[in-house]
């Protein structure tokens, strides 16, 4: 039987949306397309008759600084690549632990064409646990207004496809003035071999090291494989306002770590294994910063430890 498939290239968000609600249950929108011609090919879903492409829609393409409430925030539209991403010198500058992030996902090519929107919209990009953790906002077109959320929030009871388009992420840019203050992140995916594989494990982490060694607005968050990534707040309160850490403290986080992190098995790994995986990154990541290993830049720089 022939299979009939319409791509139709809307150009603003308000015909996408429309376009989207008269396919009914038979559309689906596309971005870069890397995502959904993946689980088209493994034969996961079928593809829809109706593809509402994204791409025309030009307000969704920029990077830009704006101001809001007198703080200056990041705006990053949601077709932008991964690789424009890495190009970006905004988001070297401020967010380095997200071209971290994006550095490892899949090949240039594939990189070329996958947007953050895209992996955003999977629930499981291996970008999300940087977006929890520089506390990213998101904004979704709803057919009539522009809604507001944080990526915490939608990650917490993401709906699968409610027709909403997702136009930007919003990433407030910090100013971490204290003097002596040293802000560490860091972003670490494990997978089966070092490059252009899904992840097993990613981890990321933010905080500030106060002149004293004092940790502060410490945030932990993790994920992989297809899991929905999560922070982990029981870990972040342990780490919070210690200077020294003992061998007890060390050995709790460890433990806390184990239980908190939640991941699947897969054919690839138990979720034991993920668990410790992750618990031992997030340990050595902290031992190191706590020796001052990873210091790399002083006063209120952002910088991620590039691996
Ligand atoms: C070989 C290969 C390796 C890969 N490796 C990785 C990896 O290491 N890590 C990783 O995270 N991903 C990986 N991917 C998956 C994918 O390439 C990325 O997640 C990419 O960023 C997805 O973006 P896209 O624009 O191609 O999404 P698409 O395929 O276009 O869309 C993905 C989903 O989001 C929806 N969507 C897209 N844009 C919007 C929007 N603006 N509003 C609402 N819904 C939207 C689509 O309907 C679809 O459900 C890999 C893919 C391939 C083929």
């Amino acid at each position: 039987m022939t299979r009939i498939q319409q791509v139709w290239f809307p150009k603003t968000l308000e015909e996408a949306y429309k376009r989207y609600l008269s396919c009914e249950e038979n559309g689906s929108y596309v971005s870069g397309g890397t995502w959904l011609r993946t689980i088209w090919e493994a034969d996961h879903k079928t593809i829809p008759p109706h593809l509402i492409s994204l791409e025309n829609i030009t307000e969704m393409s920029a990077i830009t600084i704006e101001e809001e409430k007198g703080d200056e925030v990041l705006v990053i539209g949601s077709l932008v690549t991964l690789n424009q991403c890495l190009k970006n010198t905004l988001i070297q500058k401020y967010f380095p632990s997200l071209i971290t992030a994006c550095k490892q996902i899949a090949a240039p090519s594939i990189r070329n064409q996958g947007t953050l929107g895209g992996n955003i919209r999977t629930t499981f990009g291996d970008t999300l646990p940087v977006f929890l953790v520089l506390r990213g906002q998101l904004t979704w077109f709803n057919g009539t207004s522009i809604e507001r959320e944080s990526v915490q929030n939608w990650l917490a009871n993401p709906v699968p496809s409610d027709g909403r388009i997702l136009v930007n992420i919003i990433l407030p840019i910090k100013k971490h003035s204290g003097e002596g203050n040293k802000y560490f992140s860091f972003y670490k995916k494990v997978g089966r071999r070092e490059i252009f594989i899904p992840s097993l494990v990613t981890v990321a982490g933010s905080a500030i090291k106060g002149r004293d060694g004092t940790l502060e607005e410490v945030v932990l968050a993790a994920g992989g494989g297809v899991m929905v990534p999560k922070r982990l707040s029981n870990v972040e309160e342990l780490l919070q306002g210690t200077n020294a850490l003992t061998k007890e403290q060390l050995s709790l986080i460890y433990e806390t770590c184990l239980m908190e992190y939640e991941p699947q098995a897969d054919v690839f790994a138990t979720a034991f294994y993920k668990k410790k995986v992750a618990a031992n990154l997030i340990f050595s990541e902290w031992f190191q910063m706590m020796k001052g290993e990873n210091d790399q830049i002083e006063g209120g720089t952002l910088y991620a430890t590039e691996s």
